[in-house]
């Protein structure tokens, strides 16, 4: 089995603390997400897991078992690369079987278990051709049956699918979300796509600057995100944030625009960011007079970029909407369905 605990960890190259301190729980068979901006430590913290990078403080245990000087090897992990790191000169079947045959497994179990992974993989036709005759997808496959084939305890993947095109990403999602359901082997997973972190996880940790921002299941954290930063980095489009004040339960902008809603009133009279999702905005006779900006019809619904209140917002609709830039519309907020931010601390407020 596969638990992974990380406590505390942190990581300084040199005088650089890259990694603050951040502790995660995963239990075994978990599928969990990494995600964040661009040099957020991310793959540091991966790295560190599989024992590519040295643990500057703190712990990380697999199974109970703290493996802070244990060499990758002996941690019964198989990473996945962004690169896939294939053997050129190796057909499929040896890349799958190569780490076997360098721990000296028999020949026959060695075979078997490359079978199996081709047969979930698909990969069954395609045993002895070479990478550089695979497609893209193909090639992914081929590294995460690699990875299969040893049958570790926690497999690793660091953005396995930025090199592929926006439709094969999409089924390769799909497809590794299918293997941890039918594997159930424990996974973390390194991305900086929220969409495919939201789509994969079982549980995601939003991390920003070395530090974790907020640790969730997927809906918990586009539904009561903790702070500013994971409420603007999950969902897309982002969530709106508009700086104000309560006043008696409605929430008032700078140019005196104000919503009311019952539970705003609870939270008092103070300053706020308040939130709301593209979502929760709706064509409404009764609504704000708001302009047009831009609109981006998608077919099965229509984003549209509006200036409101002062604030430039974006609305999401399911009606289609045959405006100008220029031209106004009327929308409503759904208040009640608003996240209200401490301005100073950038933390959610609740009552
Ligand atoms: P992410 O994967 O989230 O994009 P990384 O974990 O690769 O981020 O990097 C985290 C931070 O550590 C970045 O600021 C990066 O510049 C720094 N860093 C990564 N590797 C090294 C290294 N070998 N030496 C110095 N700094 C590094
Ligand atoms: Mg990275």
């Amino acid at each position: 089995m596969g638990s992974v605990t990380i406590k505390e960890a942190r990581k300084s190259y040199g005088a650089l603390e890259v990694l603050h301190g951040v502790s995660v729980d995963i239990t075994n068979g978990e599928f969990v997400v990494l995600v964040g901006p661009s040099g957020c430590g991310k793959s540091t913290l991966l790295r560190m897991i599989a024992g590519l990078e040295a643990i500057s403080g703190g712990e990380i245990a697999i199974d109970g078992k703290v493996v802070n000087s244990l060499a990758p090897k002996e941690r019964d992990i198989a990473m996945v690369f962004q690169s896939y790191a294939l053997y050129p000169h190796m057909t499929v079947e040896a890349n799958m079987g190569f780490s076997l045959r360098l721990a000296g497994a028999p020949k026959q179990e060695i075979s078997a278990r490359v079978a199996e992974a081709a047969r979930i993989l698909g990969l069954d036709a395609y045993l002895t051709r070479y990478p550089r005759h695979l497609s893209g997808g193909q090639r992914q496959r081929v590294a995460m049956g690699r990875a299969m084939v040893r049958k570790p305890k926690v497999f690793l993947f660091d953005e396995p699918l930025s090199n592929l095109d926006a439709k094969l990403r999409v089924q390769m999602r799909s497809e590794i979300k299918q293997n941890h359901q039918r594997l159930k082997t424990t996974t973390v997973y390194v991305t900086h796509d929220q969409i495919e972190a939201m789509t994969m996880a079982d549980r995601i940790v939003v991390m920003n600057g070395g530090f974790i921002e907020q640790i969730g299941s997927p809906l918990e954290l586009y539904d009561r995100p903790a702070n500013l930063f994971v409420a603007a980095f999950i969902g897309s489009p982002s969530m709106n944030i508009l700086g104000g004040r309560l006043e008696n339960g409605s929430f008032v902008l700078a140019d005196g625009t104000s919503v009311t809603a019952p539970r705003i009133a609870s939270f008092g009279n103070r300053m706020v960011h308040l939130g709301i999702r593209p979502e929760h905005l709706r064509l409404d006779p009764n609504g704000f007079k708001a302009e047009i900006i831009t609109v981006e019809p998608t077919g099965s619904e229509t984003l549209v970029v509006l200036r409101l209140g002062g604030h430039e917002v974006t609305g999401v609709f399911r009606e289609r909407i045959e405006k100008l830039p220029g031209e106004t519309i009327l929308v409503g907020i759904d208040a009640e369905r608003a996240h209200l931010f401490d301005p100073e601390t950038g933390k959610r407020l609740e009552v």
